[in-house]
């Protein structure tokens, strides 16, 4: 039983701070870029915030992953993919893992789901010197710009966005998916929940056609990528129920204001 004011990573008992779940050296950067149209920024970049993370892991180990994922939007994310083409993406697998992890973890405790799941990983998150546990693998898309019928404007995928991917059927029974796209980047994390044995085929197939981009080997530092093909509306057409059912009221008036435009 974990103490209420006990911190999400470390279980100690201490001074709880107040987090935001995107590293604020992203958000500012977002913010500049969009600096003449700050309605835009505020509705895309939503400052969701956690306050169970004591102050030593998260100005320790935590802020070190964020530095490693501000230097990732600096040299890869901040650029949007607007067109059919190869990107050589370099990337310390290790860091990189335990980064998506951490924002993965911190959105699941602020919407209430799959926060048990992903506290597996805590202890690895703070530690470098705990092995991360070998059961997900990491998928990476690039999102192509689209069309909105009717409007004749290209919608770029500007946004941020961490969730948890649902499955009908039973589908997914056997797994946890969460994506953590940003911008043109489309992480895809698959966290296997039962060994292979136990998992029915067609359901797996199910999911990993769900699961597009170039998966990223854990022993390599790179990797080339091309865009499968997933465009910006068709992604977000499929989030619309997640981002109803998990995200607060706000975010979800905020997503649909977004598309309006
Ligand atoms: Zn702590």
């Amino acid at each position: 039983m974990t103490a209420a004011n006990a911190c999400a990573y470390c279980q100690r008992v201490a001074k709880l701070t107040r987090e935001h779940i995107w590293p604020a050296s992203i958000v500012r950067q977002v913010s500049g870029r969009f600096r003449y149209n700050a309605n835009r920024t505020k509705l895309l970049w939503s400052d969701l915030v956690i306050n169970d993370v004591c102050q030593s892991c998260n100005n320790g180990p935590l802020s070190e992953l964020d530095t490693y994922g501000t230097q990732l939007f600096e040299t890869y994310f901040a650029r949007y993919i607007t067109e059919q083409g190869s990107v050589c993406f370099e990337y310390d697998f290790e860091t990189l893992a335990r980064w998506l992890l951490k924002l993965s973890f911190n959105a699941a405790r602020s919407v209430g789901s799959d926060a048990e799941r992903l506290s597996r990983y805590a202890p690895a998150l703070i530690d470098k010197a705990v092995d991360l546990p070998q059961d997900f693998s990491i998928a990476l898309d690039l999102v192509l710009p689209s069309d909105i019928p009717g409007v004749g404007r290209e919608i770029l995928p500007a946004s941020n966005r961490l969730c948890r991917i649902e499955f009908t059927n039973g589908v997914g029974d056997w797994c946890t998916v969460r994506l953590v796209a940003i911008n043109s980047y489309y992480f895809w994390i698959l966290i296997q929940d039962k060994p292979d044995a136990e998992v029915d085929m067609h359901h797996a197939q199910a999911v990993l056609s769900k699961i597009r981009g170039t998966y990223l080997e854990p022993s390599a530092t790179r990797v080339t990528l091309m865009p499968s093909g997933a465009t910006t509306v068709e992604i977000h057409k499929d989030a619309v129920p997640e981002m109803r059912a998990k995200a607060s009221k706000t975010a979800a008036l905020q997503y649909r204001k977004g598309f309006r435009r």
